[in-house]
């Protein structure tokens, strides 16, 4: 997992900018590699060589200033509450605005690092007239432009300093989350699951910062079950706050193994539960889609599940290899099937599969159909093997690396999936050079 960044402000400073550079040379690879739609706000990025995810929580915040000076408490508060580090950021054009004020008191109290970012810091004239925000009383801060990029390594700099070093993925028990839209039924199946009052247990148990954590055995297999859905109690947040609920998924998501990916039968797989589904494709974790409130659904001949199944596949395009289970929490209609899904995905993440088993498969299959000639160029794909990694990377050794295309890698990825089983697991496929 990596740490998670957020950038605050009032609207118009320049955030969603910043976000964009930083996110940009990241997303192109991954726009290449995937071919996915992405989340306008939320991205990885790296800097020195430490990963980090970024949220641009302004994005989340829609409307006119009005509506937004209502919401700007909310949307400081989540990042405090879920991100590692803050940036704050302002406009030396506008200088100094009530909202800013608002924003700096809220920050002032906080123990994570803030960074205050004078941004639109173009020349030197403006660097001069930055001085002013020292006003704000938040200590030093940083000029840049957003637009030009400069000032932006210095900022850089100094938020990976103080980033938690990237943590190796808990050894210990495996980690499935529960996540999806508020009211999907995510605290419903879990009490249903777990069969007795939850908060008691975990008022023993204690909680962890983000999340509820309920130790669970089933299949002979232990786990830990991570409600996110707990934890909007304790906060004065609206429960209706998109912004909210997908920050908690963004927590959830990187501290877990596999995401059961949850949403209400009867509202479908919405653009919402597509970016919390893709969130957790980008982050390589295992996936299962529960079609929750099952019970709702009137018409169920077979054709209504087979039509239900197609439509989510089709909005899940490329990555259709996941499993989808129609559930009810309500009846308890194959809940234990969910958890027993999310085991076997746990399972296929794991799996270490033998460069000579490996390569017994797959040459064969890429000697009936090689890749086809780029620029007059063939492709030699000489051997194959899967990386040390806590989730499933192939590398194909070949001559030349930069001719394979996309299709064609995808072709590779569908064959992996035929032969070894990586339901639910999303697979990442490297050429190199031989
Ligand atoms: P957000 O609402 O905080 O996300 O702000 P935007 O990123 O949408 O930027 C608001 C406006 O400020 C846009 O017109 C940007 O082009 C402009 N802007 C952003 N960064 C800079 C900068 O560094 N210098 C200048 N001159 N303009 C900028
Ligand atoms: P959460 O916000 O995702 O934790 O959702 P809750 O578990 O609080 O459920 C939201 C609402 O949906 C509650 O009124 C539940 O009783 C209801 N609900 C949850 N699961 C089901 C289900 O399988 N069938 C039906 N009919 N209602 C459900």
């Amino acid at each position: 997992m990596s740490a998670i960044v957020a950038i605050v402000g009032r609207p118009n400073v320049g955030k969603s900018t910043f976000f964009n550079r930083l996110i940009q040379r990241r997303e192109a690879i991954v726009d290449a590699v995937s071919g996915v739609t992405r989340d306008r706000h939320y991205g990885k990025s790296d800097w020195n060589g430490k990963e980090f995810s970024i949220i641009d929580t302004g994005g989340y915040v829609q409307g006119s200033d009005d509506v937004f000076e209502q919401e700007i408490d909310k949307q400081v508060e989540l990042a405090i509450d879920e991100a590692d580090a803050i940036i704050f950021m302002v406009d030396v054009e506008s200088g100094i605005t009530g909202m800013d004020e608002d924003v700096a008191n809220l920050l002032r109290r906080v123990k994570k690092p803030v960074f205050l970012a004078v941004n639109k810091v173009d020349n030197a004239k403006r660097a001069e007239d930055a001085v002013e925000f020292y006003a704000l009383g938040l200590g030093e801060y940083f000029t840049l432009s957003s637009v030009n990029g400069s000032g932006t390594g210095d900022l850089l700099d100094a938020l990976v300093e103080v980033l938690p070093e990237k943590e190796k993925e808990e050894a210990d028990l495996p980690r499935f989350a529960v996540v999806g839209r508020p009211n999907a039924g995510k605290s419903s199946f879990i009490n249903a699951l777990i069969g007795e009052d939850r908060y008691i247990v975990t008022n023993i148990a204690g909680t962890t910062r983000d999340s509820i954590d309920t130790r669970y055995n089933r299949f002979g297999f232990e786990f830990n079950l991570v409600d996110t859905a707990g934890i909007r109690r304790k906060s004065k947040v609206k429960e209706d706050l998109e912004f909210y609920s997908v920050m908690r998924s963004v927590r959830a998501i990187e501290h877990c193994d596999v995401c059961l990916v949850m949403f209400d039968a009867t509202r479908g797989f919405d653009g919402q539960v597509e970016n919390i589904f893709w969130l957790a494709q980008r982050n390589n974790k295992g996936i299962v889609i529960l079609v929750n409130k099952w019970d709702l659904i009137e018409e169920k001949e077979t054709n209504t599940m087979k039509q239900y199944t197609e439509r989510i596949k089709k909005a899940m395009e490329p990555f259709v290899d996941v499993p989808i289970l129609f559930i009810s929490a309500l009846t308890k209609q194959r809940i234990y099937k969910a958890i027993e899904t999310a085991v076997e995905v746990y399972k296929n993440r794991s799996k270490k599969i033998k460069t000579r088993k490996l390569n017994d498969v797959m040459l064969p299959i890429i000697e009936r159909t090689p890749p086809p000639a780029y620029k007059d160029k063939y492709v030699k794909i000489k051997y194959i093997t899967q990386l040390p990694t806590n989730y499933p990377q192939f590398a194909f050794f070949c001559n030349l690396p930069q001719y394979v295309r996309e299709p064609y890698k995808r072709f590779l990825e569908n064959k992996l999936r035929e032969n070894f089983d990586f339901n639910g697991v999303p697979v990442t496929i490297y050429m190199r050079k031989k």
